[in-house]
């Protein structure tokens, strides 16, 4: 079992990286960036990665001393190495749209697809073994592509024509500096202004929360917009779509609220007009959606009145690889997280050795693993909450596929709102009058299981519907994420 001890990963980042000297990265990279697209195919029980093409591309915005990725995070690892010596140059831990898809049922029944998906390194002087394996829960590792990669064959495509790019806030070099593109997705050219003001509106929350706020100096955000045809994106389930740029849609993998787009190639090609390190996708939409794979990108809607909790909880999936810490009452156990195993997400554990807790020297003194809670009834309110919801969210679908009037739909979204809105103040209440409020410990209930797993806080970004601050482990995972890449 590979649980890398979290203080340890944190004390190197603090001290040790700077020791590695930047001329060490250019004696072995270009201030470039190298793009690999891949094909990542197969189903539940096999999987196959092969090259697409190589590109050359802007600067390389990720770090320069700390290149062999100190994080245990992603089922999926990519690793350079110096073709003449096996020297290991780079790796980068990931997770993907085709990792999602194995966990679904239809890949369980044997029904194989095919994603598009890119990795990005520094642009190397020489030639490179480029490595990508699968990183199995039980600790075993799958070897799914091999390919040696020569710097001079990459195709120096330009990037996607006819972008605009607004800079919210640029404050530093790309090289020591955390470069966050916010892609806009279903504007059309005369909503540049929304546009515009849709993004400071999520730049200021970004900058303004912590652990960003207190490294504001040193993150960079920029707009990218490809305006599209049509305003919105893609409903399936209720019957809408739209002609966009990026070509996100609700009802990814089956889920009503999970905003994906399956179009890697595009969505990369319109990226590449700026250097980034984390990729942001606003959708021009009010209903509630979002979506956040680690390395990938996260979505949300920029229009919802949760936009802010959706940019930060989605980006704490896509930018920390946090594990979510809700869960459901009725579901005691999951796939996602096999029985006796430890999650590698920083947040969440099975808590299999109390002793060996990956956040153990956060736990608050005294405080006993498990951690007491008031989860029963905590539970009993929140099945009839999700209950609700459930029926809620289906009379909208039927009532927009049927062609109810706009004003029947309107008022369903805001009894959806405020069913939502009243559930959020009630656990807030809940939770921050609990005798555990406060306290790190390790609390039943977390990775949508009742049973078997546990979060560090009772209350968090990761766990309860609100713009409310990470808990003490969330924070200190996203904020190591952040150091590494402005060093
Ligand atoms: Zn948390």
């Amino acid at each position: 079992m590979r649980t890398r001890p979290w203080t340890t990963i944190v004390l190197a980042l603090l001290l040790g990286a700077a020791a590695a000297a930047a001329a060490d990265f250019e004696a072995v990279f270009e201030d470039a960036t190298l793009r690999v697209d891949t094909y990542h195919g197969g189903d539940a029980a096999s999987e196959r990665i092969t090259i697409d093409r190589v590109l050359r591309q802007g600067p390389w915005a990720g770090s320069r001393t700390l290149l062999v990725d100190p994080f245990p995070s992603g089922g999926y690892l990519v690793e350079a190495r110096d073709a003449a010596t096996g020297e290991l140059l780079f790796s980068q831990g990931f997770d993907s749209y085709f990792g999602e898809y194995r966990t679904t049922g239809p890949a369980a029944a044997g029904v194989a697809r095919t994603y598009h998906e890119s990795v990005l390194l520094p642009f190397p002087r020489r030639a490179i073994d480029l490595r990508f394996t699968a990183r199995r829960r039980d600790g075993s590792r799958l070897l799914l592509a091999e390919s040696r990669i020569e710097p001079a064959a990459a195709a120096a495509e330009p990037p996607a024509r006819g972008a605009v790019v607004v800079e919210a806030q640029v404050v530093a070099p790309p090289a020591r500096a955390l470069d966050i593109a916010i892609l806009g997705e279903g504007y059309t050219s005369a909503e540049l202004d929304a546009f515009r003001g849709d993004l400071r509106r999520a730049a200021d929350a970004l900058l303004g929360f912590e652990p960003f706020a207190a490294h504001r100096e040193r993150i960079n955000v920029r707009g990218v917009l490809l305006p599209s045809a049509e305003s919105g994106c893609d409903e399936p389930s209720r019957g809408i779509f739209r002609d966009t740029a990026l070509g996100l849609t609700f009802d990814s993998l089956g889920s009503e609220r999970y905003l994906l787009t399956e179009d890697n190639r595009r969505l990369r090609d319109i990226a590449a007009n700026v250097p980034y390190d984390a990729l942001v996708i606003m959708v021009n939409h009010e209903r509630y959606g979002g979506g956040g794979i680690y390395g990938l990108y996260c979505s949300f809607t920029a229009r919802s009145p949760w936009a802010d909790y959706l940019l930060l909880h989605e980006l704490g999936h896509s930018f920390a690889g946090l594990a979510d810490e809700y869960y459901s009452s009725e579901v005691a156990y999951n796939d996602f997280y096999p029985r006796g195993r430890e999650p590698e997400e920083p947040n969440i554990t099975a808590l299999l050795d109390p002793g060996g807790l990956k956040w153990r020297d956060l736990v608050t003194q005294g405080a006993s693993l498990p951690t007491p809670w008031e989860k029963e009834a905590y539970d009993a309110r929140d099945g009839t909450y999700q209950a609700e919801r459930r029926r809620l969210t289906q009379e909208i679908a039927e009532a927009t596929r049927s062609g109810a009037p706009p004003e029947h739909l309107r008022a369903l979204a805001d009894e959806e709102d405020a069913l939502a809105a009243a559930h959020s103040r009630w656990t807030a209440e809940f939770l921050g009058a609990g005798t555990a409020a406060g306290v790190v410990g390790a609390f039943e209930g977390a990775g949508y299981s009742s049973e078997g797993l546990y979060r560090p806080q009772t209350d968090c970004l990761m766990f309860s519907r609100r713009a409310q601050p990470y808990c003490a482990v969330c924070r200190r995972a996203v904020e190591a994420m952040l150091l590494r890449h402005v060093r």
